[in-house]
């Protein structure tokens, strides 16, 4: 039959049928492997770059401490490969425009604002995935010692070359640089892990007691995210890998060391939120 002979080509080139999921991992939090199917979406509505993904994406939910994930992730070598292909398809390839560089700062200007309210220990600052260097640019502006590390190559050369930033090729954890750091921000970044929790911890570790953690994340929990629910084109993300809300999110920074100081609606991302926590 013809729908034999399609599949029996799909197996042919290497392709494995959604049907034939292997085991879940376990909840990089609390380590159950108990979950309850959450949500499935087709991330090839969302980007046009979607052949070396698995399109189908199955979101489940921790029965024990309620943190939302892929039952399946991605390895490393997958996403590298994904977003090389995108980067190459054309996405986001071009630096900010001018009003949108400038929204940026102004957006960074006030998260530092409250970064600097808090007194941070040190002025030296690390960025976990810092784009086109908006945010990097402002603190290093108002008198931080940045470094960032940003994995796409044209980024990395636009924040280097023309903000004059220092810029580390790479993604955690493999490029993370030595600390101590003062103050530690990850804008968007932290849904990117599937053990979100090993990411703070090696951050913690860079960090001496009273540093600053500033991160952003969707929050299931956002009103945001209430209203849209499953419309929402954040579960078509095919580099998100898990989602918090605001209880998961502080069980997963104290278990990492970090207590949460402020939360506040992000003025960028729809339904994110911004958290500063202080290291314990
Ligand atoms: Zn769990």
């Amino acid at each position: 039959m013809a729908t034999d002979a399609r599949l029996a080509e799909l197996r042919g080139g290497g392709g494995a049928p959604y049907t034939r999921r292997p085991e879940r991992v376990p909840c990089s939090h609390c380590g159950a492997s108990s979950a309850t199917p959450l949500h499935v979406d087709n991330c090839s509505r969302h980007q046009r770059c979607f052949g070396l993904i698995d399109p189908v994406k199955v979101w489940v939910q921790c029965d024990q401490c309620g943190l939302v994930r892929v039952d399946r992730p991605p390895s490393g070598p997958q996403l590298g490969a994904y977003y090389a292909a995108l980067r190459g398809e054309g996405g986001d390839v071009a630096p900010p425009d001018a009003p949108k560089l400038f929204n940026h700062l102004v957006i960074a200007d006030g998260i530092l604002d409250r970064i600097d309210a808090h007194a941070p220990r040190s002025r030296r600052m690390l960025e976990l995935g810092s784009a086109w260097g908006a945010f990097a640019a402002q603190a290093a502006w108002r008198g931080f010692d940045v470094v960032g590390v940003e994995a796409a190559p044209a980024a990395v050369a636009w924040s280097r070359g023309t903000l004059g930033l220092q810029v580390l090729e790479g993604s955690a954890p493999e490029v993370l640089p030595d600390g101590p750091f003062g103050v530690v921000a990850l804008w968007e970044v932290i849904e990117h892990f599937i053990r979100p929790g090993d990411l703070l911890t090696a951050l913690a570790e860079r960090m001496p007691p009273g540093a600053l953690l500033a991160l952003s994340t969707p929050f299931l929990d956002h009103p945001m995210h209430r209203a849209r629910g499953f419309d929402d084109p954040m579960w078509r993300v095919p580099g998100h890998l898990v989602y918090f809300d605001r209880a998961t999110l502080k069980a997963c920074l104290l278990a990492a060391g970090f207590e949460e100081l402020e939360r506040w609606s992000s003025p960028r991302h729809l339904g994110s939120g911004n958290v500063l926590a202080r290291r314990v």
